[in-house]
């Protein structure tokens, strides 16, 4: 894990040998059930270290000042598949509340595996589309931060993603490539779904050979009841087409 450590330090990150050793054993079962299950393409050792573990530490970079140490904060992540960001996040923080959300029953028996095997606390997988589970009064505007990395572009995300966040939380998504675009795309849908653009963040790690933003959007005014739209709507229709 020497790629991850050195990648980490650079964020100011200092990892305990329990966590190098929690991210070389998420490291060995990941590659394991990939076997089974299509969870990744990334699988070579120094890879998963930097585009997978690295990547979803750079999450820090954006967290609210006053956010970890606050007693009621917690955590969602939409869409995290294998579970990025929102695992390598509580192996760093274990005691925020997180809830992983995922719609592939497969994935998520490899969620509830992996947080056993790393002995994580206070993880709740929910096996559900972000389109149904935003309207449980369980999940809505109920986190302080939401979080989501490569799951669609930024107008769909939004919709996806904001429902999830109280007023005053954060929503962070994890971008790549032309961001530029994307965010102009995104201004409808942000404000439509009560979010208010803070800034894009540029990750500058050498570790990455490609482009990596963290947008970062406030949650200023409450989601009008109707978002999300019925499944699969906010992909086919992003807000910003709707008349
Ligand atoms: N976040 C992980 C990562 O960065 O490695 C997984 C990314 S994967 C490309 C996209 C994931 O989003 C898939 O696991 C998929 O099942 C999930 N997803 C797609 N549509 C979704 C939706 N409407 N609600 C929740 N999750 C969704």
């Amino acid at each position: 894990m020497r790629t991850l450590i050195e990648g980490a330090g650079k964020l100011g990150i200092k990892l305990t040998t329990r966590q190098v050793k929690q991210f070389e054993l998420y490291y060995q079962e990941l590659i394991e059930w990939n076997r089974r299950i299509n969870l990744t393409a990334i699988t070579d050792y120094s890879s998963v270290q930097v585009k997978h573990f690295l990547d979803s530490l750079t999450i820090t970079l954006a967290l609210p000042e006053e956010g970890m140490e606050r007693p009621d904060f917690n955590i969602i992540d939409i869409g995290t598949g294998a579970g990025f960001p929102g695992v390598p996040l509580k192996i760093l923080f274990p005691q925020p509340p997180l809830v992983l959300i995922e719609p592939t029953t497969k994935k998520t028996a490899f969620l509830h595996h992996i947080i056993h095997k790393l002995e994580l606390e206070n993880v709740e997988v929910l096996n559900s589309r972000a389109e149904e589970a935003a309207h449980l009064p369980l999940y809505r505007e109920q986190f302080a931060l939401a979080l989501s990395r490569a799951v669609a572009l930024l107008p769909t995300l939004v919709e996806l993603s904001l429902p999830f966040c109280q007023i005053g939380g954060r929503f962070i998504a994890q971008k790549k490539g032309e961001i530029d675009l994307e965010i102009n795309g995104a201004k409808k849908a942000i404000a439509a779904l009560g979010g208010k653009l803070d800034q894009i963040k540029k990750i500058e790690l050498g570790e990455f050979n490609d482009a990596r933003y963290l947008v970062i959007i406030d949650k200023i005014y409450p989601t009008p009841g109707k978002y999300p739209r019925r499944a699969g709507l906010p992909k086919r229709r992003p807000v910003q087409e709707v008349k």
